[in-house]
């Protein structure tokens, strides 16, 4: 086993990853809130714990991955306050609930795949976990760390930082936060405005609720993550993901949580992904500029020039190491987009070498090097670098001034292979770009067959087409100039 080096968000500094269990690894990452389309903010969370998911299984880890989705309790301000965001999107479009969670879980689901983002292991919804909610909630109880009033139950921060620390994992103090929210403390029923809901009574109208001891109400969010990542992985486990935006309150309220209700510290490492900025600013469906990965990948979309396919959008984030800032531009993209395709077109030089009998180029110290690079952090951005400086080499070969043997050959085209294909994961939907692009070609080759037909009047072959495509689901639409289709 490869010794791999983590930053670890809790200790701030890089540590040898040494899992609980070995060969196993318990990894937990927060999924989305299913309440809209996915948007560029959630790829950087997925292709960041995608790689790790893949990195680790490729040296040789059995892992376990858990990531959830939040289908309940998820309020619109950090609060404890406004409207669930997923029941405010059923009122509005007149749905149940649980319409809008699996609509929105089936977009995300094809989204992923588009990026070529490998299934978890185990996705557990937050409402299908409502007992194992309020059994947690007991504990904390139990254990003094949480306090009841009129029908919600509330974590008592100050009562927790008397004997663990608040703040550890943002590094946020307390006292600091006294001042912080002394101002925002209206009428609201806690003891104190930072106290957290483990458990909110639903007013009559509210949609989503359940019956408790306390009253009919609903979880509160940051509860699901410290539930089900226990329930699945253990009391304790190995690494727990997340973008940085979920730092605070979101992962401080959960390690406060688990500690209380377990005694214990959950998780060992803590990794968080940095966040994405459009054009130099911050990115938000409130601040106007959030870009749909549907329109991302139509390029419909008026801050966009152009379509870009899932790959470059993919190879775009491992080109940046995950905790760096990322900003995404057209011309960034677009160099990404050259840059995928040298690789690719370097992958497709090696395939045509022919080996000789010595070697000019030392294929192991290459090897070494993208595997010291991952092992520190998960450094795909050096990573990628590295290949570039092996691709310059394979031209070299190719171009007369350098040589490979066969056995370097294989195991050239065995790196690229693994390191392109298997860890980046930049190669499925590719494919599947190319074989859409070639339905697409053959739906207008044969709807010009059909326009020929009309012309020499043969109005039954003309119409068979139409009927036999539209079994297929696809929909044409005649124009004075020729037709239009889509595919249902
Ligand atoms: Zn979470």
């Amino acid at each position: 086993m490869q010794d791999f080096y983590i930053y670890n968000t809790i200790t701030r500094k890089k540590e040898k990853f040494e899992p609980i269990n070995p060969p196993h690894v318990g990894l937990y990452v927060c999924g989305p809130t299913v309440y809209g389309n996915a948007h560029l903010g959630h790829t950087r969370p997925a292709i960041t714990f995608d790689l790790l998911f893949r990195y680790l299984k490729h040296i040789g880890y059995n892992v376990r991955y858990v990531r959830n989705i939040t289908d309940v309790g998820h309020l619109e301000s950090d609060a404890d306050e406004g409207e669930d965001k997923i029941a405010k999107r059923a009122r509005i479009e007149k749905l149940e609930p649980m319409e809008v969670v699996q609509y929105y879980t089936n977009r995300y689901h094809q989204n992923m795949r588009q990026l070529n983002v490998l299934e978890p292991s185990i996705e557990p919804h937050a409402s299908g976990h409502i007992i194992e909610q309020q059994e947690f909630i007991k504990k904390i109880l139990e254990n003094g760390y949480a306090y009841e009033i009129n029908g919600s139950v509330y974590f008592d921060v100050e009562k927790y930082n008397k004997n663990y620390r608040y703040g550890k994992l943002s590094g946020r103090v307390l006292e600091d936060l006294k001042s912080d929210t002394r101002q925002l403390d209206g009428q609201s029923e806690k003891k104190n405005p930072f106290d957290f809901a483990l458990w909110k009574k639903a007013s009559p109208e509210h949609i989503m609720q359940w019956s408790s001891e306390w009253s009919s109400g609903f979880p509160g969010w940051h509860l699901e993550c410290s539930v089900m990542s226990t329930k699945y992985l253990g009391e304790q486990f190995d690494i727990h993901g997340g973008g940085i935006d979920l730092l605070f309150p979101h992962h401080e309220c959960e390690v406060a949580q688990s500690t209380a209700a377990l005694g214990k510290e959950s998780v060992r490492y803590w990794m968080h992904n940095n966040l994405v900025t459009l054009n130099g600013r911050k990115m938000g469906k409130s601040l106007g500029n959030a870009i749909s990965l549907d329109e991302f990948f139509s390029g419909d979309h008026k801050l966009l020039k152009k379509p870009y396919h899932p790959m470059t959008l993919r190879f775009f984030i491992l080109q940046a190491h995950y905790r760096s800032t990322l900003d995404f531009s057209n011309e960034a993209l677009q160099a990404a987009e050259k840059g995928l395709e040298r690789l690719l077109d370097g992958m497709k030089t090696l395939e045509k070498i022919k080996p000789s009998a010595k070697s000019t180029l030392n294929v192991t110290e290459l090897k070494e090097k993208c595997y010291k690079a991952m092992n520190d952090d998960l450094n795909s951005a050096m990573t990628i670098s590295h290949l570039y400086d092996g691709i310059r080499l394979i031209n070299s070969v190719e171009s007369g001034k350098g040589s490979i043997n066969d056995n370097d050959l294989n195991e050239l085209k065995d790196l690229y292979r693994s390191f392109v294909f298997g860890i980046f994961g930049l190669d499925t939907p590719r494919n599947a770009k190319g074989e859409e692009e070639l339905s697409g070609k053959l739906i207008d080759m044969i709807l010009n067959f059909r326009l020929e037909a009309q012309k020499n009047k043969d109005f039954q072959t003309s119409d068979n087409i139409r009927k036999t495509l539209n079994k297929l689901g696809i929909e044409i639409k005649d124009k004075k100039d020729g037709f239009e289709w889509k595919i249902r």
